[in-house]
């Protein structure tokens, strides 16, 4: 039965993305539309990102905004912002009747029921029941070639600069069995690449073995991608990993699998063995090194990418010196850089000693040139090698290039037209841009 169009807006990280799929599929399941448009719907939801103080904010204008519009929607918040603020959005945007938390997805139907029954606030903060499904129905991805299959929820590592644990709560591995069905899934619905998604997935820690046969003595995440590689769909990524728990049974795996894609993003964060203690990230320069210098020595070339926060609170001349040598040593294929930015209700935000804006500003942009010169020598030596590349759609930039990713995660550039969206061309390199590749389509 026909219940009514619901627009949901995203804001954040992959998890996001995925928890706007399965949201979509239950709803679309209880009788509901969903639509692109905000002005057309019954019901609007924001699915936010707390991580920086400004998607926060955005949300609330957001808000504002289609308030403002001709038809009066049952307007609802619900992820991060949802969880962490939890009544106090009420009061903050007095329009919005509907708050929905992290673990509450699934039970969006049922809530929105209840507000449009005529409940004047419904608000589920709790956490996720037991039987209730991770899975998304394909009607509702957003890519028909790409797929985001989540493997693990929460974090529980409390780094002091984030905000996350606090609004996704504790880690929460999703069985084996289950994804390795979800990839079987989609690679017979055609689908070329699947992103195993979570706040670290190898943290990955399933409460049963299931799924996970063989290989006994590896770590699990070691395990599920030997599984996830047997599926035999043609590519498998996965963002983002935890240092301290990328062990090298990892690396192992990836090399015996040539669908699990030469590409590791690895955040750092620091290159000084105080502000790591800082942060809390409980690990060290010398164990991330042994990492990479694993990493280096596999069989394959692995594409290394990394995060680094500079300007966290303390941090010294000299310490943003250290970091400038890692990165220096470990020669990242791309590095995202962010400014410290002080997020309330996390222990960093209580630390003095906070290094000046002009400050920061300097040493983003010492850190960037340096990155520049090294992604530019990896970038260049791509040219005159054909890789792999599945295109994802038109070039924005040009009218008669089409654009892909590599197995190494990057972006290709080429001419071709839309009949190839969707597809996987060998690609012979021809030359190289400050965070791209250009080529030619070549028979291999
Ligand atoms: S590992 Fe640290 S930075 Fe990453 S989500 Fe957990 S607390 Fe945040």
């Amino acid at each position: 039965m026909y219940k009514g169009s619901i627009y949901i807006e995203t804001f954040g990280c992959q998890m996001n993305t995925a928890d706007t799929e399965r949201a979509a599929t239950g709803l679309r399941a209880a009788g509901y539309q969903l639509t692109q448009q905000a002005e057309d719907a019954d019901v609007v939801l924001f699915n936010t990102c707390s991580v920086r103080a400004r998607a926060e904010q955005k949300v609330f204008t957001r808000i504002g905004e289609v308030r403002r519009g001709a038809k009066e929607p049952l307007i609802g918040v619900m992820g991060c912002v949802a969880q962490l603020e939890g009544e106090t959005i009420f009061a903050q945007a007095p329009s919005v009747r509907l708050l929905v938390g992290t673990r509450a997805t699934d039970r969006l139907p049922t809530l929105i029921e209840q507000a449009r029954a005529g409940a004047r606030r419904v608000i589920d903060l709790g956490e996720r029941q037991a039987g209730e499904e991770w899975a998304v129905s394909p009607a509702e991805r957003r890519s028909k070639h790409v797929a985001f299959v989540p493997i693990i929820e929460g974090c529980n590592k409390f780094c002091t600069y984030c905000i996350v644990p606090y609004s996704r709560g504790r880690e929460r591995s999703r069985p084996a069995v289950e994804i390795v069905a979800e990839i079987e899934r989609l690679r017979e619905l055609g689908y070329s690449e699947v992103h195993l998604i979570g706040q670290n997935v190898n943290s990955y820690r399933p409460k049963t073995e299931s799924g996970l046969e063989g290989h006994t003595g590896a770590t699990p995440f070691a395990r599920l991608l030997r599984a996830v590689a047997a599926t035999g769909i043609p590519r498998i990524k996965y963002t983002t990993s935890f240092p301290r728990d990328f062990h090298t049974d990892i690396v192992q795996a990836m090399d015996e699998h040539e669908n699990l894609c030469n590409w590791i993003h690895l955040p750092v964060q620091s290159g000084s063995d105080r502000v790591l203690r800082s942060m809390r990230r409980g690990y060290k320069v010398s164990d991330y090194l042994a990492r990479v210098e694993a990493i280096r020595g596999a069989k394959r070339r692995y594409a290394l990418t990394s995060d680094i926060i500079i300007g966290f609170p303390g941090e010294t001349r000299k310490e943003f010196k250290d970091t400038m040598r890692l990165v220096e040593q470990c020669q990242f294929d791309s590095l995202y850089i962010f400014k410290y930015s002080k997020r309330r209700g996390t222990p960093a935000a209580k630390l003095a000693d906070i290094v000046s804006d002009n400050e920061m500003a300097a040493r983003f942009v010492e850190l960037e040139a340096l990155q520049k010169e090294i992604q530019a020598q990896i970038f260049s030596a791509y040219v005159g090698q054909t890789v792999s590349v599945l295109v994802a759609g038109e070039s924005t930039r040009s009218t008669v290039d089409v654009t892909g990713h590599t197995t190494c995660n990057k972006v290709v550039n080429f001419p071709g037209d839309v009949s190839l969206i969707g597809r996987i061309a060998p690609i012979r390199v021809t030359g190289a841009k400050a965070h791209s590749l250009y080529g030619e389509r070549c028979e291999i």
